[in-house]
């Protein structure tokens, strides 16, 4: 869960108007039900907490639409390895974004994000390229065990 939800609520309003991005009562909804979640979540999850928190029904083809606004204001992203979507971790900050990569808890679900050095990156990307494989994406989806259940699990 993000720390500061009204905060980071806040800021967004701010950038998206700052930008001329319209962040809409349903998308700022859909934000703080991101902000407010422990683990990321599938469209399908998004809507049912929808219709849970809100009391109004929300299509799953809508969630995507704004989960779609989301990522493109920069204040969400989605992990494609599971097809699912967690609010930035730098939601709050002002500096700027490179491209995220995520650590995926395999036993509790958890993602952190994290920013690897851009050298690293790059070489990464040329010796991809190097076989003559395109890359669509440089985005990073590493599964494994966090450091919390690694200390569980003793
Ligand atoms: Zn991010
Ligand atoms: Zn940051
Ligand atoms: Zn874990």
């Amino acid at each position: 869960m993000h720390k500061d939800t009204d905060q980071a609520l806040l800021k967004a309003q701010a950038d998206c108007l700052r930008t001329g991005l319209r962040l809409t009562d349903k998308r700022c909804k859909v934000l703080k039900i991101l902000l407010q979640a422990d683990a990321p979540l599938s469209a399908y999850d998004i809507a049912e907490q929808y219709k849970q928190q809100i009391g109004e029904p929300l299509s799953a083809m809508s969630a995507y639409r704004m989960l779609g606004f989301l990522m493109r204001a920069g204040l969400a992203h989605k992990l494609h390895t599971t097809n699912q979507y967690l609010v930035c971790a730098h939601i709050s900050c002002e500096h700027e974004h490179e491209i995220p990569q995520f650590l995926i808890c395999d036993q509790c679900h958890s993602v952190a994000e994290v920013g690897l050095r851009k050298q690293l990156l790059r070489e990464m990307k040329s010796s991809i390229e190097n076989t003559g494989f395109m890359l669509a994406s440089q985005q990073l989806e590493l599964h494994g065990l966090c450091r919390n259940c690694r200390e569980k699990n003793g």
